[in-house]
């Protein structure tokens, strides 16, 4: 693992030794023109209004709104002149006054099973200030690749475990910088009808895409960013454009219990529920959010979510803790307070960072602990760490917003040798 000093690599514009071929850098790459705002990533209508602003009439809104999600979303273009159905003189329009420009991808890095990280400059809320850096990570499989998004840069609910927790809130992400992300994966992936698709180890090898499924598993807690998250699924699973449906996009929350009811019916995607513990008192301590929303109200939100059925079970998702949350008892008490409620569970091996106080579990320990699981009915394979070699797995993003201390890097360094 080679974790890079991202301001320092950036202005060197230094590449990751680990970056293969295959991923032609997008054309819009080029610095944005702060002057100029990018429709990649509106909604409808956002588009529309876009429109009006250069003077288009209501009446021919409809169907140019309709050519430009075609353009944007589902061909994946770079720039106005692409767009060969819209005439000429609306294209010379639509480049005065906006452009398609993607965020900066300040890092990219390849891991050795093909997992992919890609840090990405967001520009500051205030015109001056440091510019943010969210983390995403795409995780191919033979047969779908799943892209982690992040909501938020950093997060305010402070899980003990969790790295992104020990940073403080910087802002939400809009809803076109969450479908942003997803657009710069593909643009990186030639995931787009006629562009060169990326070569190399470990990407699918069925289907015709390269991102199949997004979890809302990076940086931050997305029903806290509530209205920018729904709004991107929206825009995420049209059928005219990106066309990832809401099967295939799961909201990973600690437990808003409020937002949950909300997001089933308004939105309806796959939830996944970061539970960590069966026992009030530890999951107090382990996810602070269990003080306002316990364990009973958490599983009563779930029971109820609109869009679960046995088909599209709720995820619970836990971290192997090595003598915290990992005895054989936890195992018991977990199939039980899941009884009645269409779950699946997902072990997840504790990733370390500096300076926690946690140890992953023994490997003994989480096969006992999955054993367990397993002989209740619930298939639950144990969330292979990929990535760790970039320090991608899900949970562990945090940004360089904060720069890590040379002890820190040294510490990480370390890490990464040892998991290779
Ligand atoms: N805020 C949301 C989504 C982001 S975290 C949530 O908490 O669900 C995504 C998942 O990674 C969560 O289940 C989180 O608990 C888990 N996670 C956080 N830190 C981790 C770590 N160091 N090792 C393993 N999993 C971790
Ligand atoms: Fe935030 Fe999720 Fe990390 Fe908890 S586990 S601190 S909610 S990102």
């Amino acid at each position: 693992m080679n974790l890079i000093d991202t301001t320092a690599a950036a202005a060197a514009g230094a590449r990751s030794p680990l970056e293969i071929a295959g991923t032609e850098p997008p054309r819009s790459e080029a610095k944005p023109s702060p002057a100029k705002p990018s429709l990649a990533g509106l909604d409808r209508a956002g588009l529309a209004d876009a429109l009006a602003q250069i003077g288009v009439s209501e009446r021919e809104q409809r169907m140019r709104v309709a050519q430009l999600w075609h353009w944007i979303y589902l061909r994946g273009a770079l720039s106005f002149d692409e767009m060969t159905n819209v005439g000429k003189g609306l294209r010379d329009k639509l480049s005065a006054a906006y452009t398609l420009d993607r965020p900066e991808v300040v890092v990219e890095q390849v891991s050795n099973d093909g997992t992919r990280k890609w840090l990405l400059r967001l520009p500051p809320d205030i015109a001056g200030d440091k510019p943010h850096d969210v983390e995403m990570v795409y995780i191919p499989e033979s047969d779908r690749g799943t892209l982690c998004v992040s909501s938020q840069v950093g997060c305010t609910l402070n899980c003990s475990f969790c790295h992104t927790g020990t940073q403080r809130l910087v802002r939400n992400l809009t809803s076109a910088e969450i479908v942003l992300q997803v657009m710069v994966a593909r643009d990186r992936l030639g995931d787009y009808p006629g562009r060169d698709r990326a070569v190399g180890p470990g990407l699918p090898t069925e289907g015709d895409r390269l991102v199949t499924n997004i979890v809302f598993m990076g940086m931050g807690e997305p029903l806290y960013a509530y209205d920018s998250v729904a709004k991107s699924i929206e825009v995420l699973a049209d059928g005219e454009g990106l066309g990832i449906g809401k099967r295939r996009i799961t909201v990973s929350t600690s437990g808003v219990v409020p937002e949950i009811e909300k997001l089933g019916r308004e939105v309806g995607p796959m939830l996944a529920i970061s539970l960590h513990a069966v026992r009030d008192e530890l999951r107090d301590e382990l996810v602070p959010i269990n003080k306002k929303y316990p364990l009973k109200v958490l599983l009563e939100a779930c029971r109820t979510y609109p869009p679960a059925s046995n088909a599209k079970r709720i995820t619970f998702e836990y971290v192997m803790l090595k003598g915290v949350n990992d005895s054989p008892a936890d195992a018991k008490a977990l199939v039980k307070l899941l009884a009645g409620i269409p779950a699946k569970i997902n072990l997840i091996p504790f990733n370390p960072w500096p300076g926690t106080k946690y140890e992953c579990s023994d490997w003994e320990t989480i096969e006992q602990f999955s054993d367990i699981v397993f002989r209740a009915g619930y298939s639950s394979p144990v969330r292979t760490p990929r990535g760790r070699d970039i320090l991608a797995a899900c949970g562990q993003l945090k940004s360089e917003t904060e720069k890590l201390s040379a002890r820190e890097r040294l510490a990480l360094r370390a890490m990464a040798a040892a998991a290779e």
